[in-house]
């Protein structure tokens, strides 16, 4: 069976302390202090299974990401009902906002026929934080009622050809997902290689629960990518959301490069 994998780009962003995501252009630099990303969610097919890894913002700030989402499935023939199965890397907003929407003034599942697969942990934790925004708590309260929730633990597999582990780093229990489909072999580990810069500067971030495990985890993510050949799923990246290491050069450095065709 063939594999298909394909980013649908959102759009860039300058994300300030405020974390707003205030669009800019692809080639425009960030506003000051800020930093430059862009969202990609993850569409993965395979036989029957229409996979969506992250499926972004949604209607949870200042402009709704909900159409850019919808029109990037239509460009690969499909509609919002094909999605069999949604992947959360971790439960920030950014990440998981478009589970559901208010396009037509009410909330609404954005995947009526999907499975949701993410962390029980990190999903009991959210709960118990109170949101500011009274949006982000109808938004929570509602998927929790409405969506298809499945819980996952370490190395569970929710079926033949994905493994789930759990890598905190980025969040206490931030997930990775390894995917072995087709013949290829792929790896989303959220936040904690969410640009391809992660692969290429080693640094303990500030927007990290824990910095330093951050770091280890890519650490060990990385030496087993170039071993197993895996390639990556980089959900922020402003260019190459999909790539793999091809080698290093004679200064150390990873060389990347961009994978467009599974054939
Ligand atoms: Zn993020």
């Amino acid at each position: 069976m063939k594999l298909n994998v394909k980013p649908i780009y959102l759009g860039t962003f300058s994300v300030g302390l405020d974390k707003k995501f205030n669009r800019i252009n692809r080639d425009d630099p960030p506003h000051k202090a800020s930093l430059k990303l862009s969202m990609n969610p993850f569409l993965i097919q395979f036989g029957k299974k229409n996979i969506i890894i992250d499926p972004g913002l949604g209607d949870l700030d200042q402009e709704s990401h909900i159409p850019a989402l919808l029109e990037g499935l239509h460009e690969h023939g499909l509609s919002n009902d094909d999605i069999t199965d949604v992947f959360l890397s971790h439960l920030h907003f950014d990440h998981i906002g478009g589970l559901a929407h208010k396009q037509n003034g009410f909330w609404e599942l954005t995947f009526p026929n999907a499975t949701v697969w993410l962390s029980r942990q990190e999903w009991d934790k959210l709960k118990t934080i109170p949101q500011k925004n009274p949006v982000k708590e109808q938004f929570l309260d509602f998927v929790d009622i409405h969506a298809d929730l499945n819980f996952v633990h370490e190395n569970d597999k929710p079926f033949e050809g994905v493994t789930v582990r759990v890598i905190g780093g980025h969040t206490e229990f931030s997930l990775a997902w390894f995917i072995n489909l087709g013949g290829y072999r792929l790896l989303n580990a959220g936040d904690v290689i969410g640009t391809k810069g992660h692969i290429q500067r080693k640094f303990a971030a500030k927007y990290d629960f824990d910095g330093k495990t951050s770091q280890q985890r890519r650490d060990e993510l990385i030496a087993m990518a170039i071993d197993e050949d895996y390639i990556f799923l980089a959900f922020h990246d402003n260019e190459i959301p999909v790539f793999r290491i091809k080698e290093k050069n004679e200064n150390n450095a990873y060389i990347l490069q961009e994978v467009t065709e599974f054939s």
